[in-house]
């Protein structure tokens, strides 16, 4: 009986030697390696077999663009394109106009497999270099698509797809908006019963990139320009190893914007609907003290959500009171800022409001520290509503932004910040546009194809 290896040998001479280098090395790392371009052949054979088949189909001829008479074939000519598999090369049919209008030739075997005209790689190549830029820059990208495809791929070609692909991702986004804009509201993403019981966290914060400050050149002083992150997640608890319970967030759903909070707005919005903010349970807004993203919070979220300014933001404040009333190098003035920041953590925030009002009063304060004093009052009674500490805790709702924050400067630090990058105002929203439909679960809808094996195989 022949095994398939014999059959490759028999049928296949040109593969000999790719056969004799897998025979011929010594460790199984290298068997596999070298294994690979042999996969590769017969991956194109078998594809280029199919498209032969394919070709050779009688094609029915669309009407000439132009004028409308039927086109002709002019005959077969080749077509190829670079493949995860490497080069891939076909014969098809293409035609012209008989009146002869000026077109490009038509070849409608191309378009049924959904290629463009001028498309000169194929998609999964494509979206397996977008799908890497989304992680380490264009030229590491197109270094590993190169190892893989066993030809070279240049950094512009990536840079090229993700281009185009992150146009495409934020043409869907504003599709979306617009609609959300017209009244119409968005599907709400499907949560199993578990999550769905779960409170809806969401939170806000800006983040830095650098920019360039002239489009076109990378001439000239960096120009530092805030990215507004939003997170939505549901809030669900996990046991560690060591038996500690610790908050784990699920169904987590970024969105950003290098934008004004106005522009942030609709965005969260439309992705606070999506993550069932009409229904959830309990919805949180956790922030720290920025004034715009609480203008974000009042505007949209106030009759949905609980609002709670971040513990350690809040303390700070205190701390800054207690070192202008007491002076902050003195016991005294550590003893007041602990004992407040208990009842803050602890207590109804009537409590410390009202310590904070009879420090103003206090006799002999010099004028610098009753205005500090004073200031920290007016920015922690204006936050009132957002830090009965003691409830939250009980509610089981978190009472820091940390992971808000941490997510935020995730989605940007870890890409767009390396040492010496500066991005244009389109390449960065591009790839940030990707990097949004990579964590949110989106990409492989935007390239229509299926990357990840379905669960139950
Ligand atoms: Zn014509």
């Amino acid at each position: 009986m022949l095994c398939l290896t014999d059959i490759i040998r028999d049928h296949e001479p040109s593969l000999q030697p790719l056969l004799r280098a897998i025979a011929e090395t010594p460790t199984l790392t290298a068997m596999l390696v070298a294994a690979w371009p042999l996969a590769r052949v017969l991956a194109l054979q078998v594809v280029a077999a199919v498209l032969k088949e394919r070709a050779g189909r009688p094609t029915s001829w669309p009407p000439c663009p132009v004028c409308g008479a039927r086109l002709e074939s002019k005959g077969f000519v080749e077509r190829q394109v670079t493949s995860l598999f490497g080069r891939l090369r076909w014969r098809r049919r293409v035609g012209r106009c008989p009146r002869g209008c000026s077109l490009p030739a038509i070849a409608p075997l191309d378009a049924a497999l959904g290629l463009a005209p001028y498309q000169r790689s194929s998609g999964e190549l494509q979206a397996l270099g977008c799908a890497l830029a989304v992680f380490v820059p264009f030229a590491t990208a197109a270094t590993l698509l190169g190892w893989y495809s066993g030809r070279r791929v240049s950094p512009g070609a990536v840079w090229e797809w993700v281009q185009a692909a992150g146009q495409q991702a934020m043409a869907v986004l504003q599709g979306q908006l617009d609609a959300l804009a017209a009244g119409e509201m968005p599907l709400v993403e499907p949560l199993d019963a578990a999550q769905a019981a779960m409170p809806l966290v969401i939170g806000a914060d800006g983040v830095m990139v650098p920019l360039r400050p002239v489009a076109g050149t990378p001439k000239g002083q960096t120009s530092w320009r805030e990215v507004k992150v939003g997170i939505l997640a549901r809030l669900g608890q996990q046991r560690t190893r060591a038996g500690q319970v610790v908050p784990r967030l699920y169904q987590r759903r970024l969105v950003a914007v290098l934008g004004t909070i106005e522009a942030l707005k609709p965005r969260l919005w439309l992705a606070a609907v999506r993550q069932g903010i009409t229904r959830a349970p309990r919805v949180v807004w956790l922030s720290d003290g920025a004034r715009g993203l609480w203008g974000v919070f009042e505007e949209y979220f106030i009759a949905y959500a609980t609002g709670v300014l971040d513990f350690y933001h809040a303390a700070q404040h205190l701390w800054k009171g207690a070192a202008a009333w007491l002076d902050g190098r003195t016991t005294a003035a550590r003893r007041w800022f602990e004992a407040a920041r208990h009842r803050l953590r602890h207590g109804p925030p009537a409590e410390v409001l009202a310590e904070l009002a009879a420090a103003v009063e206090g006799e002999g304060l010099p004028a610098t520290a009753r205005a500090t004093l004073l200031k920290v009052y007016a920015y922690l009674d204006q936050h009132r509503d957002h830090l009965d500490y003691a409830a939250y805790k009980a509610l089981g709702l978190p009472l820091g932004s940390g992971m808000v924050e941490s997510a935020c400067k995730w989605l940007i630090q870890q890409r767009f910040k390396g040492v010496g990058m500066r991005w244009s105002e389109t390449g960065f929203d591009h790839l940030l546009h990707l990097r949004l439909a990579w964590v949110n679960g989106s990409f492989e809808t935007l390239f229509q194809i299926r990357l990840q094996p379905s669960p139950n195989k």
